[in-house]
């Protein structure tokens, strides 16, 4: 008599979110680009309460129109005059929108947090990680470049990923970067050749995350390459180039991303090569091979020492012994 609910709510295309529950009134669809209409057949609990679409009566087709949002209202209304409103937010997402809905990572996670129109992010991962896989998504299928995973190999120090889109009509692009800083190795880094390797001028270690200071004045137009987090560190309370002691301007850092392509690529030795590892890899693989280096130093349950860990348990004594 007073029942005014609806035992099953069908739609086509597309599906409702929440999953359809006769007491959950309000759901949303989201429906791919180009979509021209949707189909809604309600079906009521009791065969005497009867249902309409609020501007379509008992018609069950609604016309959509691309990036348009539409709130459709079903009204039941049961035998005694009790009624219920459904309500259907549908989304027809547009053909010309080649925005990302979410970026999904393997390891580490964005900043700042996802938002569409954020096209820039940074990501820290550990300084033994060799590659990262990211999924770019998309809520249109037809977005082209993504929804697909995409495999990037780290640099030593910082790599740039840009993920190029392209809209489901193929009139838009749309790119978002994703900078993956690694973090430092913190043992000296041995080059095989010492001529490659670019040292920074500040904590004259091998230089991480690569950055140069935009120079005021053209005379000195020498570039120097240092470590980001060593120029943040120097002119945190002044902003005076260090080497020049020339005034800075606000955005007076120039990233230097290439630097830590081609650092990465140069040969080095194993940081544990004092312990008899005899490897030589490229600085960008040298913190994934640490981490399983057969001479990495362990602690020793027993001893309470470091030891290499290739040392058996028994020569562990004579080691401790000698060192
Ligand atoms: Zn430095
Ligand atoms: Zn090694």
């Amino acid at each position: 008599m007073n029942d005014a609910d609806l035992e099953k709510l069908l739609i086509k295309p597309g599906k409702l979110n929440p999953i359809f529950d006769r007491n959950t009134t309000s759901y949303e669809v989201v429906l791919e680009s180009t979509t021209k209409e949707i189909t809604i057949a309600p079906v009521t609990r009791d065969v005497n309460s009867s249902w309409t679409i609020v501007g379509y009566g008992n018609r069950r087709q609604i016309p959509l129109a691309d990036g348009e949002s539409h709130n459709v209202i079903i009204e039941v209304t049961a035998e005694d005059g009790t009624e219920k409103q459904y309500t259907l937010n549908v989304f027809v997402l547009s053909a010309s929108d080649a925005s990302l809905s979410n970026i999904i990572l393997s390891h580490g996670s964005l900043y700042p947090t996802f938002h569409h129109d954020t096209l820039e992010y940074s990501v820290n991962v550990p300084w033994n990680l060799e590659s990262v896989k990211i999924l770019p998504e998309a809520k249109d299928k037809k977005t082209q470049g993504a929804n697909e995973f995409l495999e990037v190999s780290l640099n030593y120090g910082e790599t740039g990923k840009v993920i190029e889109l392209l809209s489901p009509n193929k009139m838009a692009c749309k790119s978002y970067l994703i900078k993956f800083v690694k973090g430092r190795i913190l043992r000296l880094v041995t080059p095989v050749e010492y001529k490659e390797m670019l040292h920074c001028p500040i904590c004259l270690g091998e230089v991480h995350c690569a950055v140069s200071l935009k120079q005021n004045a053209p005379q000195h137009s020498m570039k120097m390459y240092c470590c980001r987090s060593c120029v943040n560190m120097v002119t945190r309370t002044r902003k005076i180039n260090p080497f020049t002691e020339a005034p800075l301007s606000a955005d007076f850092i120039s990233e230097e991303r290439d630097i830590d392509e081609k650092l990465s690529n140069i040969s080095v030795f194993c940081c544990y090569s004092d312990s008899g590892c005899e490897m030589k890899m490229e600085l960008s693989n040298l913190g994934s091979h640490m981490d399983v280096c057969q001479y990495r130093p362990v602690l020793t349950s027993q001893y309470e020492r470091i030891v290499p860990q290739n040392v058996s348990e028994n020569q562990q004594k004579v080691v401790i012994t000698k060192l």
